[in-house]
């Protein structure tokens, strides 16, 4: 499963976290996901409770931001949020448009007890 990757390359980072800063235990992990990425937020939650059990992160809150696709017009530079996944510009209907966000997905920050 997709989401099950995902949450393991996000472990590895968390614990790397973890083991470098000596952390005791991680209260909040806030995520963010680009709308780009296709991701379901449901089993995410879900294997990140599998992976986070009987580890410091265990219980922890999983924020989930989301980052809308933007996209800028090569032809014309106007810049406009992606809905649909519907590529073309909104200013001149060219459709190559450069993705300027959408495709996060990474660990923005923990929050940890200190
Ligand atoms: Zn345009």
């Amino acid at each position: 499963m997709h989401e099950t990757a995902i949450v393991s390359s996000l472990f590895e980072v968390i614990q790397r976290q973890i083991a470098e800063h000596d952390i005791p235990r991680v209260i909040r992990v806030n995520l963010k996901i680009g709308d780009f990425a296709v991701v379901e937020p449901m089993t995410l939650r879900a294997c990140f409770e599998v992976f986070a059990e009987g580890t410091v992160v265990e219980g922890a809150e999983l924020v989930i931001q989301r980052v809308p696709i933007v996209g800028r017009c090569r032809r014309c530079g106007h810049q406009f949020e992606v809905k649909n996944h519907d590529f073309r510009c909104l200013g001149c209907a060219n459709s190559s448009v450069e993705m300027l966000s959408g495709k996060e997905l990474y660990i923005d920050s923990l929050d940890v007890e200190a």
